[in-house]
């Protein structure tokens, strides 16, 4: 495949000046997306509406990349793990959240990550790699053909990741469809900016996945420049912060970007984020036990956002082997929880779902499981 280009690397514009290049005519860049991304197209043969000579030509300078998982796992709750490998070696994650009518999928933007918090598994793998477009593009035309041969039948029963007060329109999506993605699986999105932003470009396109900017979810570790950056190239995506920490002493030992971006100038970008309307910022907090889920860590993180539209995950810290954190008492996490309901915060305390096939947060690998 040496020197073709791989079309699922390329937004529409792109796709648009890449035949323009070539001499062809402006409108055969839609033809060939809305392929790609509506007929899945796998290969330049199957796109009908083109001629034979261009189709022929087409596939001299380019190609149509495609991923396949190489294992699918079934949790007890009816979560669905893919692993995908990615043809050099490595290998990611993707996790299916099925809910009747609204599934959410998690998809990863690199192999391992770079920064190093010490509660997450993904972390101790240091970064192989970015992850191209295409393959976080791919993640998610896999499961939809997955899902459309084999939907999914067991449902979790809530998913803070879909709110139907604000993007439900009362009518579920069909079984096999993905409603909402969020980019909180193997990486650090915000580390790989150049790729995930036109990921996400082909996501929301109309020509392409169709899915709307309201149901695209970017969770960060708190790059603040790239947190400025993602806002003025995608405005309304949805933004997800994983603070996870309520001062800058704690903070700085378990996420080590906070010795870069402490926690006031995080807070500060997320302020200065443009969310659109009545949007929230989701903070996620893994609760460890004993280490920053007491009453006071609560108070803390509700001083710390009351400026900030927002909405708190709650994450029971999910154990993994190696590493010294426990999960918090049902107590403390039931505490934490009415302590900020009471102030009518929304909250949710995330299920440790998938934790029977390690798909739970801070679990994914992007390894099989040796059995
Ligand atoms: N790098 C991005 C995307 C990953 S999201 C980010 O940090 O936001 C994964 C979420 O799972 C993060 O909120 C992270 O704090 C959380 N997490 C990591 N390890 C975990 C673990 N072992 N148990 C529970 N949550 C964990």
């Amino acid at each position: 495949m040496t020197g073709k280009i791989d079309l699922k690397n390329l937004t529409l514009p792109a796709l648009e000046q890449f035949l323009q290049g070539q001499g062809k005519e402006r409108f055969r860049a839609l033809q060939v997306f809305k392929w790609i991304y509506q007929q899945d197209a796998g290969g330049f043969e199957e796109m009908t509406n083109i001629s034979k000579a261009l189709r022929t030509e087409l596939a001299e300078t380019a190609f149509i990349s495609n991923l396949e998982p190489e294992a699918v796992e079934e949790g007890s709750d009816g979560t669905r793990k893919y692993l995908f490998n990615l043809g050099d070696g490595h290998a990611v994650e993707s996790v299916l959240i099925p809910i009747e009518g609204r599934n959410t999928l998690c998809i990863s933007s690199q192999v391992g990550c770079a920064m190093a918090c010490e509660f997450c598994l993904t972390g101790t793998f240091k970064l192989t790699r970015n992850l191209t477009t295409a393959e976080i593009i791919n993640q998610i035309m896999a499961v939809k053909r997955d899902i459309a041969r084999n939907p999914p039948s067991l449902l979790v029963e809530q998913n803070e990741f879909d709110d139907a007060d604000e993007s439900d329109d009362g009518h579920p999506d069909s079984p096999a469809a993905i409603r909402n993605i969020v980019l909180m699986g193997m990486g650090e999105p915000l580390h790989n900016l150049d790729n995930v932003i036109p990921a996400i470009q082909i996501m929301i396109d109309g020509n392409g996945l169709q899915l709307s900017n309201r149901r695209v979810t970017v969770s960060t570790c708190g790059l603040v420049p790239e947190m400025a950056r993602l806002g003025r190239e995608i405005p309304n995506v949805n933004l997800a912060v994983s603070l996870n920490a309520t001062t800058n002493e704690l903070r700085d030992r378990i996420m080590p970007v906070n010795r870069s971006y402490p926690i006031e100038s995080l807070l500060q970008a997320c302020r200065e984020f443009p969310l659109p309307g009545r949007r929230k910022v989701t903070f996620e907090y893994v609760m460890l036990g004993g280490v920053n889920d007491s009453l006071d860590d609560a108070k803390r993180l509700l001083r710390l956002i009351s400026d900030i539209p927002n909405k708190v995950n709650l994450i029971p810290f999910n154990e993994h082997d190696g590493c010294g954190f426990k999960a918090p008492s049902q107590k403390a996490i039931d505490a934490f929880h009415k302590y900020l309901i009471d102030r009518h915060v929304t909250v949710i305390t995330r299920d440790s779902r998938g934790g029977d096939i390690s798909a739970a947060c801070g679990q994914l690998k992007g390894k099989l499981e040796k059995k």
